[in-house]
């Protein structure tokens, strides 16, 4: 299997091509096609197996079109710490040197009003970790009513360490009508419950 076969804009392949890959790993080739068909997912995947590109590259492909408003986020990324949700930030600015999009992160131990400056000018991908996303929305300083794709990552650590309940609350702020990347190593009962609840038909993808 080509990556040009998965049907990734021309954009997003040239980012590819200059990171180095050959070829799309099992997760990749599973999940792409079926990004970009908007479909929900269900990603069973442990970190290495190249899962964060099988989301960040359709989503770079899908924003393409349309452009962020101020204080409404297009897609949102829920990470369970800083550190991953600075590794996916890091994985957006190199597969998307070539868009012109405004990636956000919001993590404890930076200064609200520097947040806030980034959501005021319009953010095409938001990055965050549960608790610092809901203390910005109750600030009143972050709509979600505008998200097109919500993506869940490593859900089984957000059980760990205690995440369900806001990882609950932000699915129910989000509109039904979005498309929902949800993705976990494993799939113990209380994920598979929330599966059931928050995802519509999803594709199943096990590597
Ligand atoms: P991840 O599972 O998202 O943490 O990715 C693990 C590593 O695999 C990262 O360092 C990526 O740069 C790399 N990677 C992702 N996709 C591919 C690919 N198709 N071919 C080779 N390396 C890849």
């Amino acid at each position: 299997m080509a990556f040009d076969t998965l049907g990734l804009s021309e954009k997003v392949l040239a980012a590819v091509e200059a990171a180095g890959y050959k070829e799309p790993t099992a997760i990749q080739s599973g999940a792409i096609p079926q990004v970009l068909e908007r479909r929900d997912i269900l990603g069973i995947a442990q970190t290495g197996t190249g899962k964060t590109a099988s989301f960040t590259l359709p989503m770079l492909t899908l924003l393409e079109k349309g452009r962020a408003r101020a204080r409404m986020p297009r897609t949102l990324i829920l990470e369970p710490t800083r550190e991953l949700a600075a590794q996916v930030q890091e994985n957006f600015e190199k597969y998307g040197t070539n868009h012109k999009l405004n990636v956000a992160l919001l993590i404890g131990g930076v200064s609200f009003a520097e947040q806030d400056k980034k959501l005021d000018r319009g953010t095409d991908v938001l990055i965050a970790t549960p608790g610092r996303l809901l203390d910005h929305f109750e600030r009143g300083k972050l709509l979600l009513q505008g998200v097109e794709i919500l993506v869940i990552d490593e859900a089984d650590r957000m059980l760990d360490m205690g995440f369900i309940p806001d990882i609950e609350r932000i699915c129910k702020l989000i509109p039904f009508t979005r498309q929902t990347l949800f993705f976990s190593a494993t799939m113990p009962p209380e994920i598979q419950r929330l599966t059931e609840t928050f995802l519509q038909n999803p594709a199943r993808i096990e590597v």
